[in-house]
């Protein structure tokens, strides 16, 4: 065993992860959440909520955490190939031509993205939920250093499944790593809990992880929102979710193809009668002057 090449391996995915989660969270928590704090209405999307500073402290200490282990992981899967252990990778674009290697690596985030949807979906479920998925689900108004805050076991699992395919396919290291950073840096941007717009149609908008952190168990998508328009699991607004209101319940419940269980469209047209009621008491006192 060659202890020095592990090493350099290790030095190399432990500071380039832990690089590419400190430095662009600290940036946009320097640019938005302390320069401008005080036009928060102008940026912020969720303007009347701010994350208690011992949450804060908990994301960034959990999220440093994983990344050192998931990068450890990826530094020993490096030495591995390195040393000449089994993979599918292949170094020489001319092995495979220009067109293999653009259409396999498209392929790795479009099936990749595929198969994190329903992990993420199936740690919605109540078991693998209550055990792991509702750490992550602690922190409601997330920031970038939220992207890998969640129970260690979930961050292995997202990456097991963003690995798996470079044994499976041959597949060129260079797509796999753009892919995996562009991945890595959507993330950031959908926790960042700034109002970033749609960069690519297939990505959703900042608001639509934000919003999968305020309603729970909706918007399960990583990067390709369409999954959740094509699994019935995008958000209705004219619905109202919970912590409670699991996906398995929903369906159960109710009778309507991509409904979210009747109980919550009932609280919903409850909650909307109960607005519509306060605002006719509101308007009275107008109505009699005039
Ligand atoms: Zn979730
Ligand atoms: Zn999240």
């Amino acid at each position: 065993m060659d202890y020095l090449l592990l090493l350099e391996c290790l030095a190399i995915t432990v500071g380039g992860g832990l690089t590419v989660y400190w430095l662009p969270s600290l940036a946009l928590d320097w640019l938005y959440y302390k320069q401008r704090a005080e036009h928060a209405a102008d940026w912020k999307l969720q303007p009347d909520r701010w994350a208690p500073k011992r949450l804060l402290k908990e994301e960034r200490k959990l999220g440093t955490i994983n990344m050192t282990a998931a990068s450890v992981v990826s530094g020993i899967l490096f030495y591995h190939v390195q040393t000449g252990g089994f993979s599918m990778l292949y170094f020489e674009v001319a092995d495979y031509g220009w067109a293999y290697t653009i259409g396999s690596s498209i392929a790795f985030f479009v099936v990749g993205d595929l198969g994190l949807y329903w992990a993420h979906r199936w740690m919605h479920r109540k078991g693998p939920y209550r055990f792991m998925h509702r750490v992550h689900h602690r922190f409601r108004t997330p920031s970038a250093f939220t992207a890998v805050a969640a129970h260690p076991f979930e961050i292995l699992t997202f990456q097991a499944i963003a690995l798996a395919p470079i044994f499976i396919i041959p597949l060129h290291p260079g797509g796999v790593i753009a892919v995996l950073l562009y991945q890595h840096s959507v993330s950031l941007i959908d926790h960042s809990g700034v109002r970033f717009g749609m960069l690519f149609p297939w990505q959703g908008p900042a608001a639509f992880h934000d919003d999968h952190h305020v309603y729970f168990h909706v918007n399960f998508a990583q990067t390709i929102h369409w999954w959740d328009r094509m699994f019935g699991t995008w958000r209705r607004g004219e619905l109202s979710y919970g912590e409670g209101s699991f996906v398995e319940d929903q369906q159960r419940e109710s009778k309507l193809p991509l409904s979210y269980g009747q109980a919550a469209v009932e609280e919903r047209c409850l909650a909307r009668l109960e607005k519509k009621r306060s605002r006719r008491s509101l308007a009275k006192p107008e109505e009699l002057s005039a």
